[in-house]
């Protein structure tokens, strides 16, 4: 399987960072090998000094597909969990500022974690998903899939164009304001709605 992230969906986001709107959805993708399964530590990488916590709604694909239109996106994927993409900051704004790919900044061992699944239909507003996060018990990130700046079908249409989705990968669908670090000692909450579905200590 595969995850495939998306970069600068939430306009507050976009602006905390001084980045430009993307006129397209921006994506990139980390190897399997990034996961952290539901529950287990995050352990702070030695080659960075600055991980940040991204919290992001993760859909999972549920058919195969290339070329998707737009009004078919929604039958590729049927459920939702809340996530972390980890990034390593100073390595990513290094990449950045040289013009070089990030995929240190972004792809390394532990720097995906994905809590349970929950089926979509169960949800009472699929276009209203609110999630948040936690940190050491403080809410730091709250956002809802109906402030994204391209929804869940235009992000499936927009990378199945590139790159053919197969059942089971993962697409994070980017971020919301409020993004920090953290640090050894540190323990993170994901909520899906208002439920804790996740936590994350990092060690
Ligand atoms: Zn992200």
């Amino acid at each position: 399987m595969k995850i495939i992230c998306i970069g600068r969906n939430y306009r507050k986001h976009v602006e905390e960072m001084n980045q430009q709107f993307p006129e397209q959805p921006l994506f990139f993708m980390k190897p399997e090998t990034a996961l952290i399964r539901a529950n287990l530590p995050f352990y702070y990488p030695g080659f960075s000094g600055e991980i940040h916590y991204e919290a992001e709604l993760v859909l999972k694909i549920c058919k195969l597909g290339k070329n998707i239109q737009r009004r078919f996106a929604h039958t590729y994927y049927d459920a939702v969990a809340v996530g972390l993409d980890f990034t390593a900051r100073d390595l990513q704004q290094r990449c950045i500022s040289k013009g070089h790919p990030w995929e240190v900044a972004k792809a390394f061992d532990g720097s995906a974690a994905v809590g349970p699944f929950v089926p979509i239909s169960s949800l009472k507003n699929p276009d209203d998903i609110r999630f948040s996060l936690k940190k050491n018990g403080q809410m730091v990130q709250l956002g809802s899939s109906a402030e994204m700046i391209h929804g869940f079908d235009a992000l499936i249409e927009h990378v199945s164009k590139y790159v053919t989705l197969k059942i089971g990968d993962y697409l994070f669908t980017g971020t919301p304001a409020g993004v920090g670090p953290v640090k050894v000692g540190d323990w993170l909450a994901l909520l899906l709605e208002d439920k804790e579905m996740m936590s994350v200590a990092i060690k």
